[in-house]
């Protein structure tokens, strides 16, 4: 089946001009549900992941689904002050103004090798924040994958140039 035709286009969400691609529809279809965790497993079948991380909120319902798939644990990146431990913080550059995203500093033990998973990569600033929250807590990351890529935006070719190899299922031109 073609994901793409699950993911359901919102213009104009949440400003005007943003074409907001909507992955709801996908997760509700239990069969694109089904093949976007089979790909976006696939290609890290053999690389012995030991945990997926994922990015709140939608890497999340992703990220778990790919951590049982893999038979990896897995790790939550969350938004400032939603984990109870000690924690690694990460600014990162929005549009307007900035955001920050936390770890806790023990879930990765030194050299553990995690797969960083989201729903959409668009610049790339918040996967390249999640990744350097990775490192500083001591993970070897093997790979970063997406549902979508929107490549006008470079996020792809951002990761891929900090040496991470990048997969995602669907692209927007
Ligand atoms: P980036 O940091 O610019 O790469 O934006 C990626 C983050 O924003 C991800 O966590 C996405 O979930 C979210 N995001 C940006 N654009 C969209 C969209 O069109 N649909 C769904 N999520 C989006």
């Amino acid at each position: 089946m073609n994901l793409k035709d699950t993911i359901r286009t919102i213009p104009d969400f949440p400003k005007p001009g943003i074409m907001y691609r909507d992955i709801t529809t996908l997760l509700t279809n239990r069969r694109a549900f089904a093949q976007t965790i089979i790909d976006m497993s696939a290609p890290y079948q053999t690389k012995d992941i030991d945990n997926v991380a994922g990015i709140e909120a939608r890497g999340f319902t992703v990220g778990g689904a790919i951590a049982y798939e893999l038979g990896a644990g897995f790790v939550p990146i969350r938004k400032a002050g939603k984990l109870p431990f000690d924690t690694y913080a990460q600014d990162y550059d929005l549009e307007y103004g900035s955001d920050t995203l936390e770890i806790h500093a023990d879930s990765i033990r030194k050299g553990e090798r995690v797969l960083l998973v989201d729903d959409l990569i668009a610049t790339g600033g918040t996967a390249e924040a999640s990744i350097k929250l990775l490192l500083k807590a001591g993970a070897e990351i093997v790979g970063a994958a997406f549902i979508v890529d929107l490549p006008d935006l470079g996020g792809l070719a951002r990761i891929t140039k900090m040496g991470i190899p990048v997969t995602a299922l669907v692209t927007y031109d």
